[in-house]
């Protein structure tokens, strides 16, 4: 076990919140550490997202004390030895040291220690058992940092054996592959997911959908999402047509353009050819009716925005469609379209910040005023009139947009 510690990076680990509540966990004897994403990510250069907290402390122990020590405590995971604090806007995961008595997938039985190398081997990877204190010393029982050095996720044991306690690492794996992996990935633990890969199929969707969106989000994801891919594994999980190429267009685009990764529309450029991959895909990974919308939506099974239409068609596009449906469709359909970093798609996608699309200059009202009668003819009318104000190039002259509306009650035929 080595003592160095955490680089200048890590001033995280001095925030008061933190602080306070590692001091609050520390007493009796017993310490606490920051374990997990934190020290890993800081460890890779990479920004901390949340912070894990190892502590000795049962959880209804280290809920009094730190309750005392004015954190709200959320006791939400508390079966599985986890309890959330917080304070001033700051989230912390505590969990109480334990090693598996009975491991059965994510419903192990715990029982609860003060073994900290016991908690260390309980835990998937090297590089996520890296444990700091809060003085930034550094406990590292496998080795964590040179295989994060190294690019290589190892796992912690008995590789087949760690994938059969919980088939979730599988997808984990391929996770911190995205992440920290570089040259070959160690041939061992790849071998083990692939011989657990009948075990993914008992997973539930929202497991499987934050690991994967977790993987997608991963900015340079394409050489582990094609090493997943290519054990077949992934297409198990989605159901049906994975489209490395696609989303490795996309990803590129997204550079091209200085856009974070957006993982849910790479889900979809890798998963969608059709509707139905978009239905299967929603019911597969549990989607809401607002992601599993925007990606049928974005998909645009007839693929007619593309540069090859007229400006006229594009503004059409993007009054019909709104800003945020608009670029996504385009993203969709460049990723797809195979044009690499092409000059004419990226002028369609920017069309939204040259040109702001009006809104219809007419109402029911209006209709109303020509003479006609309350009813279904005024939205028909309405429609029509609107469809002619596209194609006229969204004039706003009053004069216009009145012969506009006498067309299309001519259009519409007697009442
Ligand atoms: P991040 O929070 O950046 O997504 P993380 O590694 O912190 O990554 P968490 O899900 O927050 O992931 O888990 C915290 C730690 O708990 C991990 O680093 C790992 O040590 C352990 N852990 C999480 N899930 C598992 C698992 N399925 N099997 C074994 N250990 C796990
Ligand atoms: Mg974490």
């Amino acid at each position: 076990m080595s003592d160095d510690r955490l680089p200048e990076n890590a001033s995280w680990i001095f925030e008061p919140n933190l602080q306070d509540l590692l001091g609050t966990l520390s007493r009796d004897g017993a310490i606490a550490r920051v374990v997990g994403g934190a020290v890993r990510d800081t460890l890779s250069k990479m920004p901390v997202g949340d912070i894990d907290i190892a502590t000795e402390f049962a959880p209804d122990d280290a809920a009094g004390f730190l309750q005392g020590a004015g954190f709200k405590v959320i006791e939400t995971g508390k079966s599985h030895g986890t309890i959330t604090a917080l304070r001033d806007g700051r989230v912390f995961q505590v969990t109480t040291l334990r090693v598996d008595v009975r491991p059965h997938g994510r419903h192990a039985e715990v029982a609860f220690t003060r073994d900290w190398e016991g908690d260390a081997a309980r835990r998937d990877f090297t590089i996520n058992a890296i444990y700091a204190d809060a003085d930034g010393r550094i406990h590292d029982p496998f080795d964590g940092r040179a295989d994060l050095a190294a690019g290589q996720v190892r796992f912690i044991g008995d590789a087949d054996q760690r994938v059969r306690e919980d088939y979730l690492r599988i997808l984990r794996y391929f996770r911190f592959l995205a992440a920290f992996g570089s040259g070959k990935p160690d041939a061992g633990g790849l071998a083990a997911c692939i011989r657990g890969r009948a075990g993914v199929a008992d997973l539930s969707a929202e497991r499987l959908r934050a690991e994967l969106l977790k993987l997608l989000a991963v900015d340079d994801c394409l050489a582990a999402v094609e090493a997943f891919a290519h054990t077949g594994i992934l297409m198990d999980i989605l159901g049906g047509v994975v489209q490395p190429g696609t989303l490795a267009q996309l990803a590129e685009i997204e550079r091209h353009l200085v856009r974070d990764p957006d993982p849910l529309l790479r889900l979809g450029v890798l998963a969608i050819r059709t509707r139905e991959d978009a239905a299967r895909l929603a019911d597969r990974l549990r989607l809401s009716n607002d992601e599993h919308t925007r990606l049928a939506t974005a998909l645009d099974e007839a693929g007619h925005l593309s540069p090859v239409l007229a400006e006229a068609g594009w503004k059409e596009n993007l009054y019909r469609l709104g800003e945020d449906t608009f670029r996504d469709r385009v993203l969709f359909n460049w990723a797809r379209s195979g044009a690499g970093l092409d000059a004419a798609w990226r002028d369609l996608y920017e069309l939204p910040e040259r040109w702001t699309a009006p809104t219809l200059p007419l109402r029911g009202e209006d209709v109303l005023a020509r003479g006609i009668e309350a009813g279904p003819d005024v939205g028909r009318i309405l429609d029509r009139a609107e469809d002619l104000w596209i194609e006229a190039g969204f004039p706003g002259e009053d004069s216009v947009i009145l012969k506009l509306l006498d067309r299309a009650i001519a259009d519409a035929g007697p009442a």
